[in-house]
C-alpha cells in the first residue's frame, strides 16, 4: 500500500512540474502580450478576453473538479499574469510614453520641433566643403523659409580614402553662413571628446546612425546643454533606437529629436528602406519629436517627394534633406543631394512652407 501511495505521488510531483513549466510558459506570452499592448497604449486588463477563457474552460471540463473551482483556479492564474505584467510596466523608460504623456517640444535656437508645431525642414549640404558652397546653399535654403540648416565637417565614410570633411574649419564656416543667414546649425559628432568644439559652434548635435550605440558620445551628449537628434542605426531596432535615446535622458539631456533615416534591407533600388512604421512607432512609444531623413532613406532624388509625404502623413515632425549648388562634383553623396532648383520644385510639389505649415491639421488630419 505505502510503495503504491509513493508511486503515486512520484507521478504528482512529475505533473506539478509540468504543469509549472506550462504556466511558466503562459506568463512568457501573457508578458509578449503586454509588451504589445504597451506599445499601442492599450489597457493591460480585458474582462471580455477573460470571460472568454473562462466559457471556453468550463465548457470543455470533465471533472472531477467543479466549473467553479476550475474558474477559481484559472483566475488566480489570470490574476499572477496580471501582477507581472504590472511590474514590468513600472520599469519607467525617461523615454516612454508612460512616464511623459505629452510630446516633447524641443527648441532649437528659437524654433521649435515637435508637439503641435508645424513640421520643420532641415537642409544643406551633405558635407561642407568650401566658404563657397556653404554660404550658396545657407542663402538659399534661407531665402526660402528654412530656419534650420545642416551640413557635415566631420564625416563618417565607408572609404577611409573619400573626403572625411574640412573639420574644426567646416564647423566655423558653417557657423559663419548661417550666422549671415539667420539659421540654426545642425552637425554630426563623431566622438565624446569632440563635445567642447561642438558646443561652440552647433546648435543641435547630430548622433549619426553609425554611432548611434556609441555609448561614451551618448553619455557625453547626455551631459551636454545642446539638444541633440539621434538618427537610427543602419540595422537598428526600434527598441534600440530607443535605448540609445535613453542613455541620453538618462544623463540629464531632455531635448532629443529621433531621425529615422532608413534601415538596411534586401532592396536594391534604393540606398536604405524608409521604415514608415517606425516612425509611428517611436512616435507611439515615446515623447519624443521623430524626423525623417528623406535624401539617405532612399538615395534616390525621385523619391524625395514621395517619401517626404509618407513621413509626414505617419507623424513625422519635420524632414532632413540635402541640398548642394553642384551635386555632380560634390565630395560626398553626389547621387542624393539636389540643386537649388530641384530643391525649389521640391518645397513646391510637397507644399511644404505654405500648405503643410500652416495647414498640416487640413492636410493630414492631425
Ligand atoms: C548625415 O546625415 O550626414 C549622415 C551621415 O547620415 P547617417 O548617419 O544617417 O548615415
Ligand atoms: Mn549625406
Amino acid at each position: 500500500m505505502d510503495g503504491k501511495i509513493q508511486s503515486l505521488r512520484a507521478r504528482i510531483d512529475d505533473l506539478n512540474l509540468s504543469i509549472l513549466e506550462i504556466l511558466s510558459q503562459r506568463a512568457a506570452l501573457a508578458e509578449e502580450i503586454g509588451e504589445l499592448q504597451s506599445a499601442m497604449g492599450l489597457s493591460h486588463y480585458d474582462p471580455m478576453r477573460e470571460q472568454e477563457m473562462l466559457d471556453a474552460l468550463t465548457a470543455a471540463n470533465e471533472g472531477p473538479f467543479s466549473d467553479a473551482a476550475v474558474k477559481s483556479l484559472f483566475k488566480q492564474i489570470f490574476q499572477a499574469s496580471m501582477q507581472l505584467e504590472e511590474t514590468q510596466e513600472k520599469r519607467h523608460y525617461l523615454t516612454s510614453r508612460r512616464s511623459h504623456g505629452e510630446d516633447t517640444v524641443v527648441l532649437v535656437g528659437d524654433v521649435p520641433i515637435g508637439g503641435k508645431h508645424a513640421p520643420v525642414l532641415i537642409a544643406g549640404p551633405c558635407a561642407i566643403e568650401s566658404a563657397a558652397q556653404v554660404e550658396a546653399v545657407a542663402a538659399h535654403v534661407a531665402a526660402q523659409g528654412v530656419t534650420l540648416f545642416r551640413g557635415g565637417a566631420f564625416k563618417p565614410r565607408t572609404d577611409p580614402y573619400s573626403f572625411q570633411g574640412l573639420g574644426e574649419e567646416g564647423l566655423r564656416l558653417a557657423r559663419e553662413a548661417c550666422d549671415r543667414h539667420g539659421l540654426a546649425l545642425v552637425s554630426e559628432i563623431m566622438d565624446a571628446e569632440q563635445l567642447p568644439l561642438f558646443e561652440a559652434y552647433v546648435d543641435l548635435l547630430q548622433i549619426g546612425a553609425r554611432n548611434m550605440q556609441n555609448f561614451t558620445l551618448l553619455k557625453a551628449a547626455g551631459r551636454s546643454r545642446k539638444p541633440v537628434l539621434l538618427k537610427r542605426g543602419l540595422s537598428a531596432t526600434v527598441e534600440e533606437w530607443v535605448m540609445a535615446a535613453e542613455y541620453l535622458l538618462n544623463e540629464g539631456n531632455p531635448n532629443v529629436v529621433l531621425c529615422e533615416r532608413g534601415i538596411r534591407t534586401f532592396e536594391r533600388y534604393t540606398r536604405n528602406t524608409l521604415d514608415v512604421s517606425a516612425v509611428a512607432l517611436a512616435k507611439l512609444e515615446t515623447h519624443l519629436p521623430v524626423l525623417v531623413d528623406v535624401t539617405h532613406s532612399g538615395g534616390r532624388r525621385d523619391l524625395l517627394v514621395p517619401l517626404t509625404k509618407a513621413g509626414l502623413a505617419i507623424g513625422a515632425d519635420g524632414i532632413m534633406l540635402e541640398v548642394h549648388p553642384n551635386p555632380a562634383v560634390a565630395l560626398s553623396d553626389q547621387k542624393q543631394q539636389v540643386d537649388f532648383e530641384t530643391f525649389d520644385r521640391y518645397l513646391e510639389d510637397t507644399g511644404y512652407h505654405t500648405k503643410l505649415s500652416e495647414k498640416r491639421l487640413e492636410v493630414y488630419g492631425f
